[in-house]
């Protein structure tokens, strides 16, 4: 799945330009909030900007997992929080209401 960046760097802008989200792909809007991302994974520099949606499900996910699971591997990647989600055997209400989902619990 996923290996933990080296260094890793998440800071929420307020958009000057239009941007892309990494995860669900909508038009982050000038002058709205959204998460830069930089984070080095072997050795090589990436950048992912998230809206805020994915951003706030990026960090449910994160709290879902277990230590084990995030050095594993095993937890959510950029671009890819909603694929993680959708593999969950649980997705908590506020995540399913996100994207139109049922509640698995
Ligand atoms: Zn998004």
């Amino acid at each position: 799945m996923c290996e933990l960046p080296a260094v890793l760097d998440v800071i929420t802008r307020n958009a000057r330009r239009k941007h892309i989200c990494c995860e669900c792909g909508c038009t982050i809007e000038r002058g709205e909030l959204y998460d830069a991302i930089a984070g080095c994974w072997d050795g090589a520099w990436l950048h992912h900007k998230q809206c805020l949606e994915c951003a706030r499900a990026m960090i449910v996910a994160a709290g879902y997992c277990s230590q084990w699971e995030l050095n594993s591997g095993g937890g959510p990647w950029y671009g890819g929080v909603w694929e993680w989600w959708r593999e969950r055997d649980l997705v908590p209400p506020e995540i399913a209401k996100m994207r139109g989902w049922k509640a698995k619990r």
